[in-house]
């Protein structure tokens, strides 16, 4: 259900309609919109006798919200929400690119793709410091001195930081030290972990996982918005489908669907969704010409040598050509995505 204020409401007015929703028994879930507060709420299993809230001053109307997800729909918020990261505003400025190693593996190796990266015109830094690797043999990450690592490289170059979370039991020392908390495909529905990112006051990079529907990736993010963090933002990253020509299939068609299906930003990972290196910089360009906000790309000086994911890893000459002329793929204006 969402609640339609007057344009001209004050806080008062808000807040009575909100404890009139927690009598209920529901809950409410103001959204400040560019012209006027709306009130998501959640928690009806059945239908809701909303005749109290009608009669309320300040309410203009009251509309059911057909999907199964709520506070991620656009029924609910009309407007694109717009993830501010050290000045960068994802969702709303296009092309954004972020770039970085799959792993950390060494302080120079990491140091020195930061600052290639951000010399090639990258926006924020990515890279592993905890792994979800799929065999229990294969390097698994530096843990909390690859942290260490990362810090460092964002505080010599200024590039805001994403890294991976992969459960509860490092959720403070991740969140400590990171920009934004990437949530990987495994762990799409690792339902407590997406609670407690849902109460972090960091963003979370949302990955779909590789078998997920639409409507399973947008109720995982709809777990962090009902915990309240409204920055979340969607990624891509390949589906499991019967090709052997690459490690996944990018879903391209889930990008202008999803745009048109949430206010949230969505990025596309070209690198995993195809698993070699030459395939990532025309499905990045894709990804923007379908409507895309960012990508993201693992970029590694020597893929060679990498310890993770070296096949699909850029080496900087092919991240200086993604980056070169990214512009021209993004479609002017955006929004003509949108249906
Ligand atoms: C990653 O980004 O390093 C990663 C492990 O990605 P995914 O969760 O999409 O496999
Ligand atoms: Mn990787």
């Amino acid at each position: 259900m969402l609640i339609l204020m007057k344009p001209a409401t004050n806080p008062d007015m808000v807040a009575l309609v909100c404890s009139a929703v927690e009598d209920l028994g529901l809950v409410p879930h103001p959204i400040p919109g560019a012209t006027r507060v709306a009130i998501g709420v959640t928690g009806n299993t059945g239908p809701v006798d909303e005749t109290p809230i009608r009669g309320l001053p300040g309410v203009v109307d009251v509309i059911r919200v057909t999907k199964p997800y709520k506070l991620t729909s656009r029924e609910m918020k009309p407007d694109d929400t717009v993830v501010t990261v050290g000045g960068i505003r994802i969702g709303e400025q296009r092309p954004v690119v972020i770039a970085g190693p799959c792993s950390v593996e060494t302080r120079e190796q990491t140091i020195e793709t930061a600052r290639r990266v951000k010399a090639g015109g990258a926006h924020l830094l990515r890279g592993g410091a905890f792994k979800p690797r799929t065999s229990p043999y294969a390097f698994q990450g530096l843990g909390e001195k690859g942290l260490e690592i990362l810090a460092e490289a964002r505080d010599l170059t200024g590039l805001p930081l994403v890294t991976e979370v992969i459960g509860v039991e490092f959720f403070e020392a991740v969140e400590a030290v990171t920009d934004v908390l990437q949530i990987g495909a495994r762990n799409m529905q690792n339902y407590p972990l997406l609670r407690r990112a849902g109460k972090s006051g960091k963003p979370v990079l949302l990955k779909r996982m590789m078998s997920a529907t639409l409507e399973e990736f947008l109720l995982a993010a709809e777990y962090l918005l009902a915990e309240g963090n409204r920055n979340v933002i969607l990624c891509e990253r390949g589906i499991r489908t019967f090709c052997d020509h690459s490690r996944y299939t990018l879903d391209i068609n889930i990008v202008p669907e999803l745009k048109s299906l949430t206010h949230l930003p969505v990025l596309v990972d070209p690198s995993h969704a195809s698993g070699k290196r030459e395939m990532v910089v025309p499905l990045a360009r894709a990804a923007f010409a379908a409507g895309a906000d960012g990508v993201i790309v693992e970029v590694h000086p020597h893929p060679d040598k990498a310890l993770s994911d070296g096949r699909q890893s850029l080496d900087l000459d092919l991240f200086a050509d993604l980056m070169r002329g990214l512009e021209r793929y993004v479609p002017e204006p955006a929004v003509d995505l949108v249906a």
